[in-house]
């Protein structure tokens, strides 16, 4: 695996969308390669954040407004 298909790869590998073999290879790429670990780090930090952000009362209503319009990625099983 290069890097332009690990960053193909890395958004489906954040929301674990990925079969197990895809996985272990974008893992594996990520073990050998610290820029795309970097991206996949600050991708999925973001996406902890904004699901943190959404659970929490306090959270202004325009995000949560946002955050439920977004496509929900993890239906597929
Ligand atoms: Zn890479």
């Amino acid at each position: 695996m290069n890097c332009n298909e690990c960053g193909d790869q890395l958004n489906a590998f954040v929301d674990r969308e990925l079969t197990a073999g895809e996985l272990g290879e974008v893992q594996r790429h990520l073990d050998d390669c610290p820029p795309c670990l970097q991206i996949f780090e600050l991708q999925a930090g973001l996406k902890r954040l904004v699901r943190k952000e959404c659970c929490q009362d306090e959270a202004p209503a325009r995000l949560r407004a946002w955050v439920r319009k977004l496509p929900t990625e993890e239906r597929r099983v």
